[in-house]
């Protein structure tokens, strides 16, 4: 692995998933190689500590930020908050409704989680609509969390999701 390119075609286009007519962007075949992986957390480990200050926290989204977060977390000596549907997390929890593509969804975090004033990133697997990420960035807010970032391994730039943010994004690759 030696640049964005090799990450780039480790990714696959699977056409009508989940509904049909709607393409899906597999990012699962990066896990084949973990070179791959390392050179993607490599590249945000270099992005977030060379412009941002010291991070306390790195929220991952159900589900397949949960792949990548943990790993973040550990090399970034932060702690890791998972961000989950609606019924998954025990205790208290504040929730926020959102849409998806395919209707509403319900997204929790653990009221605990963070503390008033710490410094938050958030990290998902990929970026659309960006619904999802604000969504998560509103929990973050609602428990006192500094939101420093959005980041993302893939952003598809054609939904101009980056419009939706209220906080920098940061991506690994960018499809059209
Ligand atoms: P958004 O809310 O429209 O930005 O959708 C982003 C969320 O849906 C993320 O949690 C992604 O994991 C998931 N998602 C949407 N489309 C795709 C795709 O093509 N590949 C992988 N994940 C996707």
């Amino acid at each position: 692995i030696k640049d964005i390119q090799d990450i780039r075609n480790l990714t696959r286009i699977v056409p009508d998933f989940p509904l049909k007519g709607t393409p899906f962007l597999d990012i699962l075949p990066i896990f084949q190689n973990p070179r791959a992986v390392e050179f993607i957390i490599n590249n945000i480990v270099d992005h977030v500590t060379s412009t941002k200050e010291k991070i306390d926290v790195v929220v991952g989204l159900e589900a397949r930020g949960f792949l990548f977060g943990p790993i973040l977390a550990l090399r970034l000596n932060a702690a890791f908050v998972p961000i989950r549907k609606k019924g998954k997390l025990p205790g208290k929890v504040i929730d926020v409704e959102y849409q998806k593509e395919y209707g509403p969804d319900i997204f929790e975090i653990q009221e605990d989680a963070i503390k008033q004033d710490q410094n938050v990133i958030i990290i998902d697997d990929l970026m659309a609509t960006g619904g999802t990420a604000v969504a998560a960035g509103k929990l973050v807010k609602k428990l006192g969390g500094k939101l420093l970032e959005y980041i993302f391994v893939v952003e598809l730039t054609v939904f101009d999701g980056y419009k939706k943010l209220d906080a920098p994004l940061y991506s690994v690759l960018k499809y059209d």
